[in-house]
């Protein structure tokens, strides 16, 4: 089975990947949980095309990708799991949570460090928030993830089917809690016991900045439990509350372009609207 998964794997993403995309952009449109601001056809169109970017960055900028890797450290018995002796089973689930964990903690970090949050709030200018959200990272903090991942599968031997699995699954996840679709409470409620939910995650994109700086997990919602970062629901409700932050406010904004330069534009985040100590509200301007 792991065998077959790696043999395959490019074709497994992309058949997940799309079917995912699809499945939610369906969902949204049945049941919407937000009225949307923008066109979809300007987010969409740009968000999707800096997926083509980021692809091209990542094999541009690294000779192997994390699965590549996993299998390399296998062969040559490099890390953790490939040095001592533990169940595959084992290796395989301490590698899932701590990937999770890891990518919790990165994403913590890209908040508190100026420079590295000048490259990631380009993640939540997004002025409304779908499944198209979920994709639409700056190529900057793709390849500082991909550099993390690595360091990370080479030090624990990560086992690569494991790799693929986190990859797969928190793409999935990433779409599934961006999504603008409505859930039963009940049914949010049980589910984020566990995992993330997009009421979950939406908090996060609110231009609020108490609660942009909560819900930093992506899979598991223990991780802000645990951590001191969780935040039920935002204060203006779902309804009500502004997606974004208190920069690029324009559609302009949404282009491809502008998102590429995005961290090298605007005020650092001291100075930013909406990150005043007490985290009162801007005047967010509409957008036009
Ligand atoms: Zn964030
Ligand atoms: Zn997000």
């Amino acid at each position: 089975m792991p065998d077959l998964i790696l043999a395959h794997e490019p074709a497994i993403r992309l058949a997940i990947f799309a079917s995912v995309l699809a499945a939610m952009a369906i969902w949204e449109v049945a049941a919407p949980r937000r009225r949307l601001e923008i066109p979809r056809v300007l987010r969409w169109s740009n968000n999707l095309a800096l997926v083509v970017v980021d692809t091209l960055v990542l094999r541009l900028v690294f000779p192997m990708l994390a699965v590549g890797l996993a299998v390399l450290a296998a062969e040559r018995g490099w890390g953790l799991f490939n040095l001592v002796d533990v169940p595959v089973w084992l290796a395989f689930a301490v590698s899932l949570l701590v990937l999770d964990l890891s990518i919790y903690g990165q994403h913590v970090l890209f908040h508190a460090v100026p420079a590295l949050w000048r490259v990631h709030r380009m993640h939540h200018a997004d002025l409304d928030i779908d499944v198209t959200t979920a994709l639409r990272f700056h190529p900057i903090e793709i390849a500082l993830s991909m550099g993390i991942k690595l360091a990370l599968v080479a030090l624990l031997g990560v086992p690569a089917v494991a790799v693929v699995v986190f990859e797969v699954v928190l793409n999935g996840m990433a779409m599934f809690n961006h999504a603008n679709v409505r859930l039963p409470a009940g049914l949010d409620r049980v589910l984020r016991l566990a995992v993330v939910t997009p009421d979950m995650h939406r908090v996060h994109h609110s231009i609020e900045r108490r609660e942009t700086d909560s819900n930093y997990g992506f899979n598991l919602s223990v991780w802000d439990r645990l951590f001191g970062t969780y935040t039920a629901q935002p204060r203006a409700g779902h309804e009500g509350m502004t997606i974004g932050i208190g920069l690029f406010r324009t559609r302009r904004d949404l282009w491809l372009d502008r998102l590429l330069i995005q961290p090298f534009r605007g005020r650092a985040k001291a100075e930013e609207p909406g990150v005043a100590a007490g985290g009162q509200k801007p005047d967010p301007t509409p957008p036009v």
